[in-house]
């Protein structure tokens, strides 16, 4: 048998497999676009696409994928990511079932959340319980997931910062609880995310407040963003800075706002934004990406490292 042959029957028996034993909750569908699932809004089907409804079922999932040695992929909001044109030949597993959104206050003062909770009901649900110190993570469009395994950051705060410890699955199904300070973790990356998957954390708020006082700080965050970043679909900030310089400064002085490939386009708000204007393909931001990178290195010797990443493949596959 040749070898896509032989891989189209390692997904029918895991399809089989997968759905002789999971429970009802669990969705399982195949070759699912994932374009709408993501900010940018680009990008093919999963081959298989599952939403599991709990611990075990996920834990099913991966051991039936690695069985066959088949990818496992983690999709959050989907608002870091840029999906190729041509999908991605894996099992993608998006923690999106409410099981995943937890948010519980502890009598000790701590907050225990679910990794498929969307940062701004994490900000909601705090600011309500008049629990400070996650004002930051409000405008930032993903999920407690996604923000773990990207150290997600803004307005001087980090997601690690207000993390205590996080519980994951490792690939082959096992649970872990680790702390905070066994973590490896740096600007924009978790080492123990990278073959792990996020189920949940536990987070210190800063202190209790009144509820007014945390929405105050929360609109002047708003606010900054509003004025500062576009409104047309993004996967936010293309590239990372690098020490010590701004990539959307270094973008904009080599003159780049408003450049275009087919659909897609350097904001002219904001230079370290890619936005869709209405019918960019993945190829169309790959090639903006290309150009960009091309034009700086030109203007100032400097090589822009993508921030972004690249759903299932390396960016130095395709830079
Ligand atoms: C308009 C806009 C503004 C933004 N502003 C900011 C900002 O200020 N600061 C910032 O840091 N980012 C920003 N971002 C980028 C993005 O929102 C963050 O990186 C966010 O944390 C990604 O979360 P997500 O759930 O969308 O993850 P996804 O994009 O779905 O995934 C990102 C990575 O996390 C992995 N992942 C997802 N869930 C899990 C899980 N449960 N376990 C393990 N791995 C997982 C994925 O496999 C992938 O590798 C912005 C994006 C947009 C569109």
């Amino acid at each position: 048998m040749s070898a896509p042959a032989l891989r189209e029957a390692a997904w029918t028996e895991f399809l089989l497999a997968a759905r002789t034993h999971l429970g009802a909750g669990t969705k399982l569908l195949e070759r699912e676009v994932l374009a709408p699932r993501t900010t940018l809004r680009v990008g093919g089907p999963a081959r298989v696409y599952a939403e599991p409804a709990s611990a075990e079922d996920l834990r099913r999932l991966l051991l039936e994928a690695g069985r066959r040695a088949l990818p496992v992929l983690l999709l959050g909001r989907g608002s870091n990511l840029i999906v190729p044109d041509d999908g991605v030949d894996g099992l993608v597993i998006s923690l999106g079932h409410a099981n995943w959104q937890q948010f519980a206050p502890q009598p000790d003062g701590r907050v225990r959340v679910g990794a498929g909770l969307r940062l701004k009901n994490l900000c909601g649900l705090a600011t309500k319980a008049g629990l400070r110190g996650f004002e930051f993570l409000e405008g930032i469009p993903g999920t407690v997931g996604g923000a773990l395994r990207m150290n997600a950051g803004a307005m001087g705060g980090w997601m690690f910062d207000v993390v205590e410890e996080v519980q994951l699955m490792t690939l082959p199904g096992e649970v872990r609880t680790m702390k905070r300070a066994e973590m490896h973790v740096d600007y924009r990356h978790c080492g123990e995310l990278r073959e792990a998957i996020a189920l949940g954390a536990c987070l210190q708020p800063a202190a209790q407040s009144e509820a007014a006082d945390i929405r105050r700080q929360i609109d002047v965050y708003q606010k900054k963003r509003v004025e500062s970043q576009p409104r047309e679909p993004s996967a936010g900030c293309i590239f990372k800075n690098p020490p010590g310089n701004s990539a959307g400064k270094l973008i904009d002085e080599s003159g780049l706002k408003g450049a275009r490939v087919g659909d897609a386009e350097v904001s002219g708000v904001h230079a370290n934004f890619i936005v869709n204007r209405g019918h960019a393909t993945s190829a169309d931001i790959i090639g903006l990406v290309r150009e960009v990178r091309a034009r700086v290195k030109r203007a100032r010797g400097l090589d822009l490292e993508p921030e972004v990443l690249l759903f299932g493949r390396e960016w130095r596959d395709v830079l």
